[in-house]
């Protein structure tokens, strides 16, 4: 299909968000009986890249209970977007397409089929039973506005809309077509951007050779705590964590990520702290060791910790695995416990985009209507997604932002079409 030289509205971008648009626009049109074309252009060859790798190739589609404190930032303009296009609304959208979710243990939501693929088929049938079109690849490499409505343009020709809904992702595994593009386009429509842009749920690397890449493949239940110059508690995450051979990965490091890159920016002498018994202080875990008489130190430590990981804490410590608690020095207990539970981190920064999973940074969210999600500084531009500066942790939480700001900037787009007058024959 060619790009139509005309369109009521163009979506640039179908991702998660702008497929919902494209279909919250095209029920709404259809619900009003007016008539309009809804077009989404998308730069990608395959459509949904990112849907069908999420969650494994299953989808965390959202999370059975989302709030606004699952997201880093912005959270009364967050708890706004949820208000209208919560959980429940997700869950119900899906139903309807015949898509059923489950909800797993750690409360997050995925399609009972365990395939990403159903989540993504529904999605296309759903923009097609709405009436809205989608053509790909279309990338657009343009989007200027007149008194006249829009011009997007790309290496197809140009097209002119009404009404333009900017739904280009953000930066996060750019190979899947969202390089941040749209950040330009919205720059130029009269936006700023926050004056970082940064991955965020992203590995995090050590200095070649430090010891924890030693133990790459290994995987373990632990806590990840940053603290501030004066020692403070910032943020802490407990979950699983792996270690590889660049540093350390899984969804405690993930959800950590965005916080430590953030803090080291404005914050310098901000710390990152592994605890590898979770829940443990440096008191319980000495009259743990000190409770443990007469026992070599290699047994005591496999009784909470693997094997592997013991031995690397005790070479750390420089303890032979056979000495007991008794014949250890006070100093040396001391740099036992303080490994267990407080090994600090020399994090040298992080894998950057295309093993990111969402950005941190963007379109200010104040630069939005949240009842329509339009744009305050370019009357009819909307934005939505990740296109916009909100992220969340690891949960099924930058589906729901996406699903439920396409969702709304799309009807309130139908709804100011049908509201212009149309045309008598
Ligand atoms: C590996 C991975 C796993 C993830 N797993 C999960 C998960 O399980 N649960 C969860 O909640 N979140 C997950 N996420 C995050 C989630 O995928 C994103 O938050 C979400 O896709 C953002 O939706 P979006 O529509 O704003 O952007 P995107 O999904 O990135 O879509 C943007 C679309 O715009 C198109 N585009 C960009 N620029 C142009 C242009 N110039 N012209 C035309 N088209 C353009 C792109 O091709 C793309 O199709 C994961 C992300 C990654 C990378």
């Amino acid at each position: 299909m060619t790009v139509p030289a005309e369109a009521n509205v163009c979506i640039v971008g179908a991702g998660a968000a702008g497929l919902m648009a494209a279909v919250a626009a095209g029920r709404s049109l259809k619900a009003t009986g007016a008539s309009g074309t809804i077009v989404a252009l998308d730069g990608a060859k395959t459509l949904g890249a990112k849907i069908l790798v999420a969650g494994g190739g299953r989808c965390n589609v959202t999370h059975w209970r989302v709030t606004e404190s699952e997201y880093a930032v912005n959270r009364p303009a967050v708890r706004s977007v949820l208000r209208r296009f919560g959980a429940d609304e997700t869950v119900h959208f899906f139903d309807q397409l015949g898509v059923e979710l489950k909800r797993e243990e750690t409360g997050k939501l995925f399609p009972v089929t365990d395939s990403a693929r159903t989540v993504l088929n529904a999605l296309l049938r759903a923009v097609q039973d709405a009436g809205a079109s989608i053509v790909h690849p279309a990338r657009v490499t343009g989007v200027s506005r007149s008194e006249q409505g829009f011009t997007v343009t790309g290496a197809w020709g140009s097209m002119r809309a009404a009404r333009v809904i900017l739904a280009t992702g953000g930066m996060a595994l750019p190979r899947s077509g969202s390089d941040g593009a749209g950040y330009e386009f919205a720059r130029t429509l009269g936006h700023s951007l926050t004056p970082a842009i940064r991955p965020a749920l992203v590995p995090l690397t050590l200095p070649s050779g430090h010891w924890i890449t030693e133990l790459s493949g290994l995987t373990i239940h632990a806590e990840l705590v940053l603290r501030g110059p004066t020692g403070k508690r910032l943020v802490h995450f407990a979950n699983s964590t792996l270690c590889t051979h660049f540093g350390l990965s899984g969804p405690s490091v993930l959800d950590i990520s965005r916080y430590l890159l953030d803090a080291r920016d404005r914050e310098p002498g901000t710390t990152l702290i592994l605890n590898w018994m979770p829940g443990e202080s440096a008191d319980a875990a000495d009259a743990w060791l000190l409770a443990a008489k007469g026992r070599g130190l290699l047994t005591v430590l496999r009784e909470r910790l693997p094997e592997r990981l013991a031995r690397a804490i005790l070479v750390q410590a420089r303890l032979a695995p056979d000495a007991t608690v008794q014949q250890t020095p006070r100093e040396a207990r001391r740099t036992l416990v303080e490994l267990l539970v407080a090994t600090s981190l020399p994090i040298e920064g992080d894998r950057g985009f295309t093993h990111a999973e969402v950005t941190a940074g963007g379109v200010p969210i104040e630069e939005v209507d949240l009842g329509s999600m339009e744009s305050l500084a370019c009357p009819g531009l909307s934005l939505c997604g990740e296109v916009l500066d909100v992220d969340g942790r690891i949960g099924g939480f930058n589906f729901q932002w996406a699903w439920a700001t396409g969702w709304i900037a799309g009807q309130a787009a139908a709804r100011a079409i049908a509201a212009i007058p149309q045309p008598t024959a």
